[in-house]
């Protein structure tokens, strides 16, 4: 069996029929980051007792016990979720020798479903950014072309799953951090409706946004991930009620009928010329089995990036207050500390512990949470907020699902664009929208640049139509021009 490119759904049924161990897919795994890695750097950190815990699988199965549907299955964890006993960072020194002694609900449902975490995967530090050039762990690498960045903020899930030093992978998405990456290096990532995934133990970036997903190599392996990792959970009050339906099992590519939106404003030029071909690609492809395209439009997308960048830093100024280095967080050394003043205390450790762009961040929030600034503001931008979820709503009752790019061009060149929060911010322009309006999104891959680099299209349904959106995937990716086309580094 070919360890290194099986699917998860494979590598799983391997596993429970005994026809490879755990132990032995941990080690290949293992093997893998060891030897590709140092390239990457797309691990914070390696979990050394992998292996043992594949072991562990062994015996259940040994026993005649279920071991689960992921048996075995290397994952690799955004350094984003807590996880028991392995350190979490958010790729921030503020977070330097936190040990949680519990795990997120996403990684305790894995779990449960028989996953061996490999390791803690790199990101921008609290998961903002767009490149994985903010992290305090250094950036990550894309596996397609090393000059360049793999997206942001999951890109060291991305470039871990691309290079396949794991076999799957959950990200966070809070305005393009799956889909983004997910594009950039040529794997499939799914952000799910607002509220079908558990936020808890997730270390929070912008609550009223923040959803985490898969980030992996299949369609198929995407659609069981997501129905492991959905529900309802009594530790987060923001998770629906709903039944969390059988993805995997229901997923089909028949798109006979159905109608694919194709919104108006996010056609509207300055694309990357690969970007546009790759989506009319998709859009023909869609046509030609069976699918109806029909024009729809949200005007006030127009406005989505500053309505995202005011709500987000608003809420991340709020949630990162608690790192103050008494409860939370690094704590500056001040040799003696009852000589110190509270302010100098707080404003030295946060000094220390926050990188560059996240100060920036809190500054924003700060100040558009400020009375004076608040209504002009964060008021303000709740209120448009709400009347482009209004305009996504209307989109739905034209179409099924709605086909778009992900972002303006394939991977840009590290370096390129950091020290221009700006250009940085506008990159998000075709993925805030979804998390605006609380929808589900996904990227599956469909072309590559002529420089050889992945490009995805964008898929966004109604809320909680997951189901829609991963068989359109399912259908594009049974025709997609790109498939088994692999990244040099493998
Ligand atoms: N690039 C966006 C930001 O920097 C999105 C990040 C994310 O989804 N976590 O905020």
């Amino acid at each position: 069996m070919d360890l290194t490119h099986a699917s998860m759904v494979e590598i799983a049924q391997a596993v429970r029929s005994k026809k490879v161990s755990a132990k032995e897919v941990a080690n290949h795994y293992k093997h893998r980051i060891e030897k590709l890695d140092k390239q990457l750097n797309s691990f914070i950190t390696v979990n050394d007792q992998a292996e043992t815990e594949a072991a562990k699988i062994d015996e259940k199965i040994a026993r005649g016990e279920d071991p689960g549907p992921l048996a075995g299955v290397p994952f690799g964890v955004k350094d984003m979720f807590c996880t028991r006993g392995l350190k979490t960072t958010a790729a921030s020194r503020i977070l330097g020798g936190f040990v949680p002694p519990y795990d997120a609900t996403v990684v305790a449902r894995l779990k449960q479903a028989g996953i061996v975490v490999m390791g803690k995967l790199n990101l921008d530090e609290f998961a903002m950014g767009s490149s994985n050039e903010t992290s305090a762990f250094g950036a990550v690498k894309n596996p397609w072309n090393l000059d360049c960045v793999p997206g942001g903020s999951s890109g060291g899930s991305a470039a871990a799953q691309a290079a396949r030093l794991v076999a799957g992978t959950v990200g966070t998405d809070t305005g393009g951090s799956i889909r983004q990456p997910a594009s950039f290096c040529g794997i499939v990532g799914v952000k799910p409706t607002y509220g079908r995934v558990s936020r808890y133990g997730i270390v929070a970036y912008a609550s009223s946004l923040d959803q985490a997903g898969p980030m992996v190599s299949t369609v198929q392996d995407a659609a069981l991930t997501l129905e492991l990792i959905s529900g309802r959970d009594e530790r987060d009050s923001t998770t629906a009620e709903k039944k969390v339906p059988a993805f995997s099992k229901d997923l089909s590519t028949n798109v006979k009928g159905m109608k694919i939106g194709v919104l108006k404003e996010y056609m509207a030029g300055g694309l990357h010329p690969d970007v546009e071909k790759t989506v009319q690609k998709a859009m023909e492809n869609l046509k030609s089995m069976g699918a109806e395209l029909v024009e729809v439009s949200a005007p006030l997308t127009e406005h989505a990036v500053p309505i995202y960048y005011l709500i987000a830093t608003s809420e991340a100024s709020s949630n990162l207050a608690r790192y103050d280095g008494v409860r939370f967080g690094h704590r500056a050394d001040f040799g003696n500390l009852s000589a110190v003043e509270l302010d100098q205390f707080y404003s030295r450790s946060r000094g220390e512990g926050f990188g560059d762009e996240v100060k920036r961040r809190i500054m924003l929030g700060t100040y558009c949470l400020s009375s004076g600034y608040y209504d002009a503001y964060y008021s303000k931008a709740c209120q448009v907020r709400r009347l482009i979820r209004d305009q996504f709503d209307d989109v739905f009752k034209k179409c099924d699902v709605v086909l778009s790019p992900v972002s303006t061009h394939p991977a840009f060149k590290t370096g390129e664009r950091i020290s221009d929060p700006l250009a940085m911010y506008l990159n998000d322009i075709y993925t805030v929208s979804t998390n605006l309006a609380g929808l589900p999104g996904m990227s599956v891959p469909f072309g590559l640049s002529k420089e050889r680099l992945p490009i995805g299209v964008q898929l966004t349904a109604g809320h909680y139509e997951e189901q829609k959106m991963l068989n359109v995937a399912a259908a594009l990716e049974a025709v997609s021009p790109v498939k088994g086309e692999k990244p040099h580094v493998i």
